[in-house]
């Protein structure tokens, strides 16, 4: 147990671990600046740097992240994930092929790379990729989600980040 720093209101901290912050614990409270960052600093922090310190790991590390993600969405339904990604502001999406074997999910406007010029030479959306399989992990219990990116509009100079997911 610490105790604040702030002399006028000594309250008892217990100190947690980060990594079991919930969505609902993490609620902004910024009542002049608003819930919103600007999507220049979300590509610094994702792009720039984590390609900076992580290199080759950076595309299986943030994978990873987006199944954890996408699993803490916890969503039920494709109607579900569609509402949560939109909330999010991922990207304008359309679920193009949604059957029990395949989601194949079309983003336009990506948050991570629509803009990007000249495009990067490779797919680079592997957060976005992430957060798609770890949600359908949740609709479909048991069943283990594939996901590929084979359209990226930064990375590849499409006219939108495609995944295509197979649910094994
Ligand atoms: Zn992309």
């Amino acid at each position: 147990m610490l105790f604040s720093n702030n002399p006028q209101e000594e309250k008892l901290i217990t100190p947690r671990n980060p990594k079991d912050l919930t969505l609902a614990n993490l609620t902004p409270r910024r009542p002049t600046m608003g819930p919103d960052i600007p999507v220049i600093l979300w590509r610094l922090l994702r792009l720039v740097s984590l390609h900076d310190i992580l290199r080759d790991e950076t595309a299986v590390v943030v994978h990873l992240m987006g199944k954890r993600l996408g699993a803490a969405l916890n969503v039920k339904t494709i109607e579900e994930l569609h509402e949560q990604l939109t909330r999010l502001k991922i990207g304008k999406l359309d679920f193009s092929v949604n059957t029990p074997d395949a989601v194949h999910l079309a983003v336009a406007e990506c948050l991570t790379c629509d803009g990007i010029t000249p495009p990067i030479g490779k797919a680079i959306c592997q957060l976005e990729a992430g957060i798609v399989a770890g949600a359908l992990e949740t609709i479909y219990p048991g069943r283990k989600v594939l996901s590929e990116e084979t359209k990226c509009i930064g990375g590849l100079g499409d006219d939108v980040c495609l995944f295509e997911c197979r649910i094994i």
